[in-house]
């Protein structure tokens, strides 16, 4: 038996995990208490890590699809060939843009990123798509507008604030802030803090809270403004803070005083005194901030709540600041800045052929995609990589994605597992799994203090998978894009003595590509064949984090230097890169001073520029706006996030302790008007398709409102679908008109009793 130190990779907090593994087994799975961030908190999720390691879907070997539709195995040399082929024919014949890339990463996953992104620059190609566009791309438009980048993203220091605000979010259950379940508790016993929820559900959280505003499905944006309304008619804004910190004060306060605030309460269905009670409590507290997440992201005005719940912090002045919302530093850079207005000076950001769609933060929405493969012009898209992700399931309108899928001249799917994309694959590449390799998380997102976690491999890999790194770089050295070797690079690499500071590496790294910069763009693929060979057996794919290292202890010198971290200008990023490779549990990257918000700030001015025209024009059509979903008389929330659903790398349904159908839940009196009684079945229909369900009747749950678990619809071993495939209900065109985001939690349905009819009895 061995004891290993790993994470857990269900969701964006990664929390650090000792393990005990016997025979190729995890036997028992803790928290790590020498993890600097999550100190041994887990919640029950992690124990049944088991599951996604080993499970009867598990792929082994290189797949390729034959006439008959069945599946073939073959050696990595054939089907990289091939693959290196067929993708070096269509970027000739069509252009790069007939490639498009689709995942990559996920919540533990996000190392293999850097390789696979390579891909896209072979191609000659900038279609990338992942789930983070259609979740988060209207949040990060919003930031690149107020703070000059979409890369500025903001984090909120829920473990100081004396207000808290959790906005359509459930952190009991979806956990996205620091420890959630202990910090909740702490929160809640404390009886000098305030805790407000803003759910349509009495949600694990909101029974927890001081304040639960249980607000109408849909009507988030009514109620924030509302809220921001009384903020600036009772002069509860922070005057000092807005005219050192912010531009554009005297218009957004313009737009707050023309709205009308008993009719925006009444809209969202909450009473006018609760609002003003909260909108007082939260501008006049000593420290408050504000957590949101997918609730308000993928509902109607997606673009609009990202820009409102932003206000109420900065409007208040609870922003760079201990107990408020922050800025944070990043060291995988995970998200790009693309500002759609370039395109207007004729730069080069690119549209997509049939929608015209821009990228935000350099992600394009998934929403669009199957338009884009059936799209009958020249320039539609032929080839795609998915890695890491399962669009069939995942993404809106399954329907579409199948019927597109099934036109394109090659699908690959990246993969550990037979989903239900890989079904439809050409080739299938089997990927080791996330504790068969060397692997990181991007998801760092903690200010003042960030940290980060280098993960070791713990078992070998299964079959002949291979880590992404692997698979992407040899595929770049079949399509001629990078040599099959770089002899000096390498020789340099092992030469260097291992306590030196790289400088020796970099610096041969840097010639190379000055002298070969098509090379640029493949640089992670060089530095893993060439520094990887000196790494630690297996820690190759660690080998980017030296540059990547480099350039954020350049940027964050004095707060590298505070996390403990030893050496000058020139050693640093080195110093960081050895401590990151050698600490099991992580280590801290940086210790930020809270006023080092502001130089994260990219307006040259430093400051936060709140007047963004479209958003007031959001604002403004408000006052007329007409509520979707006449003729449907429930709202389903689809997405939920329950005790046990998890994103879809756990297949096996045995790893669920309840809820095996993924239940609709119902509010007693909706189901008592349709004669469903608990554990009864039901059609749920939307205007796009139909699936049956199994009622759970739950008096948290508004009337009129029925809610849906995410993580179901596989077809483990190729059984029927497993609980509700979610996404054959959702629309592509239900979506935020800015973002593209679909409105997840707003899908208009009707819920109809299923009568069971008793079998004929022949004479
Ligand atoms: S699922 Fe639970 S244990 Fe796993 S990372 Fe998230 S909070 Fe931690």
């Amino acid at each position: 038996m061995t004891t290993e130190k790993t994470a857990c990779i269900l969701c964006s907090r990664n929390c650090g995990l000792t393990v005990e593994i016997e025979n190729g087994k995890f036997t028992r799975i803790r928290g790590d208490e020498d993890h600097p961030l999550t100190r041994g908190y887990i919640c029950q999720k992690a124990a049944r890590l088991t599951h996604y390691q080993s499970h009867d879907d598990r792929l082994h070997y290189p797949l390729k699809r034959q006439a008959d539709g069945s599946f073939a195995r073959v050696s990595w040399e054939t089907a990289l060939d091939d693959i290196a082929r067929q993708l070096v024919q269509i970027r000739t014949a069509h252009g790069g843009d007939a490639f498009a890339f689709v995942g990559g990463g996920g919540q533990g996953n996000h190392l293999g990123g850097a390789y696979s992104r390579q891909l896209l620059a072979a191609m000659k190609s900038r279609y990338a798509y992942n789930a983070l566009g259609q979740e988060k791309t209207g949040d990060f438009w919003v930031n690149g507008r107020l703070f000059g980048s979409q890369t500025c993203h903001t984090t909120e220091d829920v473990e100081h604030a004396d207000y808290v605000l959790f906005i359509g979010t459930n952190p009991f259950q979806a956990h996205g802030i620091p420890n959630a379940r202990d910090t909740l508790r702490e929160l809640k016993k404390n009886p000098d803090r305030t805790m407000v929820v803003i759910d349509p559900r009495r949600s694990e959280t909101a029974r927890q809270a001081d304040i639960h505003l249980q607000v109408k499905p849909g009507t988030d944006a009514y109620l924030m403004a509302a809220m921001l309304a009384i903020i600036v008619r009772e002069g509860l804004h922070d005057r000092d803070f807005l005219a050192q910190h912010c531009t554009g004060f005297a218009a957004l306060e313009k737009e707050l005083l023309a709205i009308p605030v008993a009719d925006y309460a009444q809209r969202s269905d909450i009473a006018l005194a609760d609002v003003e009670r909260v909108a007082r409590g939260f501008a006049t507290a000593r420290s408050a901030c504000v957590r949101i997440d997918l609730g308000i992201q993928q509902t109607l005005h997606t673009t609009l709540n990202g820009y409102l719940e932003k206000m109420l912090y900065l409007v208040t002045g609870n922003f760079g600041r201990k107990g408020g919302n922050n800025l944070h530093t990043f060291l995988l850079p995970i998200l790009g800045n693309t500002d759609e207005r370039k395109t207007r000076k004729g730069k080069t950001l690119k549209l997509t052929a049939h929608h015209r769609m821009h990228p935000i933060a350099g992600i394009y929405p998934p929403n669009i995609l199957p338009d884009e493969i059936e799209h009958k012009g020249e320039d539609r898209v032929r080839a795609i990589f998915v890695d890491s992700a399962n669009p069939l399931l995942t993404y809106a309108d399954s329907g579409a994605y199948e019927r597109a899928f099934k036109k394109l001249e090659l699908l690959v799917v990246v993969d550990v597992a037979m989903t239900e994309t890989a079904r439809l694959a050409h080739y299938i590449l089997p990927a080791a799994s996330q504790f068969e390799k060397w692997e990181a998380t991007g998801f760092n997102l903690e200010f003042p203090e960030n940290t980060f976690h280098l993960r070791h491999a713990l078992f070998p890999p299964t079959g002949e998978c291979l880590p992404e790194p692997e698979i992407y770089t040899r595929l770049l050295e079949k399509t001629g894009d990078i040599p099959a070797a770089f002899p000096r690079l390498e020789r340099i690499a092992r030469l260097e003595p291992k306590a030196s500071a790289h400088l020796l590496y970099m610096g041969a790294l840097g010639a190379t590509l000055a002298r070969h910069t098509k090379w640029q763009k493949f640089a992670a693929s060089i530095v893993y064949r060439t520094l990887g060979k000196a790494l630690p057996e297996g820690a190759a794919a660690a080998a980017p984090l030296l540059p990547l290292a480099m350039v954020y202890a350049g940027m964050h010198y004095r707060a590298v230097r505070r996390a403990g971290h030893q050496g000058n200008r020139l050693t640093l990023g080195s110093a960081l890169f050895r401590a990151i490779m050698e600490r099991r549990s992580g280590t801290v990257l940086s210790r930020h001073e809270f006023s080092d918000t502001w130089s994260l700030i990219k307006n040259r001015d430093k400051r936060v520029h709140l007047a963004i025209p479209e958003m007031f024009e959001e604002l403004r059509a408000l006052q007329s706006e007409i509520m979707p979903g006449a003729g449907f008389p429930f709202i389903l929330m689809a997405g939920e996030r329950r005790s046990y659903n998890a994103n879809q790398i756990y297949r096996d349904p045995a790893w669920r302790k309840v809820d095996p159908h993924g239940a609709m839940r119902m509010h007693p009196d909706d189901a008592r008007e349709l004669e469903l009684v608990e554990g009864a079945r039901a059609t749920c229909t939307s205007a796009r398709d139909s699936i049956n369900v199994v009622i759970e009747i739950d008096d948290g749950v508004r009337r009129g409102m029925v809610t849906l678990p995410h993580g179901y619809g596989m077809r483990y071993g190729n059984s029927a679908p497993i609980g509700p495939e979610l996404n054959r209900l959702t629309s592509a065109t239900h979506c935020d008109a800015l973002s593209r985001t679909p409105f997840h939690k707003h899908v208009p349905v009707h819920v109809r009793k299923i009568v069971e009819t008793a079998p004929e009895i022949s004479a």
